[in-house]
């Protein structure tokens, strides 16, 4: 019989960071709330950047019960538990639609939720339809991360544009943005099943509100 030599236990940086006496369940009491207080300070720094924003429906909802609800539906639709996915959906409309800037991004939250933003951010000089049709393109080449933001961020929107629309949206406008999101998501799939299914039961349950003229 072959001993296996007894090796030392690597020492990732993840080990590092606690005491290497300290137990178990008190580790990982320790990690959980460092995620949740990681998960609060970008909910508190988008609360700051998007404070005079709303959206454009009846009651002028505060914007960012957009990027709340696109976080929490990858946390219980999509069952996401990385952090950096929670953080980059909390955060995902910052640099688009606020003053923030990438570099200020990297240093609150680092690199890695920085890069998944502006994977999700648009070019904002260049005109709203080729924005969206450039949309449709980038949607293959994006992150797993990406992806699954972004399909969340279309359940969103749908649900949006089909209870709660802009009020200067007639029904074809609203329609067109239903049929949008579709060719979107055609370009994110693959990558997170049961955000895809509801994307799809949503689509679906949307067209049926806007053909009935129940919208
Ligand atoms: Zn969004």
């Amino acid at each position: 019989m072959v001993e296996m030599p007894l090796r030392e236990p690597e020492l990732t940086t993840n080990v590092l960071r606690f005491p290497p006496t300290l137990p178990l369940q008190l580790r990982s009491d320790m990690e959980e709330s460092n995620t949740v207080t990681s998960i609060l300070k970008a909910l508190r720094f988008a609360a700051i950047k998007h404070r005079d924003q709303r959206r454009k429906d009846a009651e002028v909802s505060p914007y960012i019960n957009h990027p709340i609800e696109v976080a929490e539906l990858l946390a219980r639709v999509g069952g996401a538990t990385d952090l950096v996915i929670l953080q980059g959906a909390i955060l995902h409309d910052t640099i688009e639609d606020t003053q923030t800037t990438p570099e200020e991004l990297e240093a609150e939250f680092g690199p890695e939720v920085r890069r998944v933003v502006e994977e999700v951010t648009d070019d904002k000089r260049l005109p709203k339809a080729v924005r969206k049709r450039l949309q449709i393109e980038h949607a293959p080449h994006l992150s797993e991360r990406a992806k699954q933001i972004k399909i969340a961020d279309m359940i969103s929107n749908v649900q949006s544009v089909t209870e709660t629309p802009p009020t200067d949206w007639p029904l074809e406008r609203r329609r067109d943005y239903l049929d949008w999101t579709e060719q979107v998501v055609a370009g994110l799939r693959g990558c997170n099943q049961s955000l895809e299914n509801y994307y799809d039961q949503i689509l679906e349950g949307g067209r049926s509100v806007l053909d009935d003229g129940r919208a």
